[in-house]
């Protein structure tokens, strides 16, 4: 199909592409996610949640190129290194590009970072930190007055967490797993454009566009579930190519609506926390709680640090 040099084979495709076309073929695959789960309207305000990571700046530049307007939105999570080197990666692409990029730090916003967080909460990483995220994200959007937060899960991402809900068969996770959550209650649209495109696709499209992404992946995510799932499906999808692909878009198209009743929103009669003003269960949000416990306990660990060797 293609005369240019291939850069990349895609066997769930059978076909090879050049540079131009696996671009085009990228973002033709984007604006098909969007218009068949009727995620944005074109004249929607976005914000997308940018890590520096691949997926992320990409599927902002893939936003950018189909003509939305896309803001980003950085979270600074206080991860060492991690942390300053992806922060690095998201400013010098809205830097190149001229996008505005909004950034909240924790520490200097809540006085935590997520090691901290993690420990005070009695959490793991992930659990604290995807907590942490998802607050900044929904008030960001708020405040922002944005009509929908993107966000760059990608294909393998989605159907490695099918996997482990299926694995487990938790019911209400299953009826939730929509690449659309509409807006409610304070809480914004959320929407995730890459569920056609798998991880390998998504560096590829950085290489070939030009986009600095950082390529270090967060050391928290070190025994992290879904990454034993991320493997075992690809080891699936090298003997049957394209059955990640069919798992995951199978489901949607004949599985999920199954699940609708075993949904749980959590929206329900949602009253307002006294603290931080977002939706929440109880008078103080787990939010503002796990920030209150950890933003107390960090002193200590730094005079701890301090005064040891
Ligand atoms: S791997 Fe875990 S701790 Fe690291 S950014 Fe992702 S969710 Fe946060
Ligand atoms: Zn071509
Ligand atoms: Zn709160």
């Amino acid at each position: 199909m293609c005369r240019g040099p291939a850069v990349i084979d895609l066997r769930r495709h059978n076909a090879n592409f050049c540079a131009e076309h696996f671009v085009k073929f990228c973002r033709d695959q984007t604006a098909k996610a969007i218009s068949d789960h009727d995620m944005v309207q074109p004249d929607d305000r976005l914000l997308v949640a940018v890590s520096g990571g691949k997926d992320s700046l990409a599927v902002w530049d893939i936003l950018i190129a189909l003509g939305y307007s896309a803001d980003g939105l950085y979270v600074g999570l206080g991860i060492g290194e991690y942390s300053d080197a992806s922060a690095d990666a998201a400013r010098a692409f809205a830097e190149q590009r001229g996008l505005t990029l909004i950034e909240v730090d924790l520490v200097e916003t809540y006085g935590y970072d997520i090691p901290a967080g993690s420990r005070a909460a009695k959490r793991t990483p992930c659990s604290a930190c995807g907590m942490s995220k998802r607050h900044v994200f929904d008030e960001a959007a708020r405040n922002g007055g944005y009509d929908a937060l993107v966000t760059g899960h990608n294909l393998d991402d989605e159907a490695a967490v099918l996997f482990g809900n299926v694995l487990r068969w938790q019911m209400p996770y299953l009826g939730r797993q929509r690449p659309v959550l509409p807006a409610g209650d304070g809480f914004p649209r959320k929407v995730k454009p890459l569920i056609r495109l798998g991880e390998r696709e998504m560096a590829a499209y950085c290489v070939v566009s030009g986009i600095d992404y950082l390529v270090e992946e967060c050391p928290m995510a070190a025994g992290n579930r879904h990454l034993a799932y991320k493997e075992a499906l690809t080891d699936i999808e090298i003997r049957s190519p394209g059955a990640k692909f069919a798992f995951y878009h199978e489901f949607l198209s004949k599985a999920a609506d199954r699940f609708a009743d075993d949904e749980t929103t959590g929206r329900d009669e949602l009253g307002i926390c006294e603290r931080c003003g977002s939706p929440s269960e109880s008078e103080v949000c787990a939010f503002c709680r796990l920030a209150e416990r950890a933003s107390a306990a960090q002193p200590v660990q730094l005079s701890r640090r301090d005064g040891g060797a």
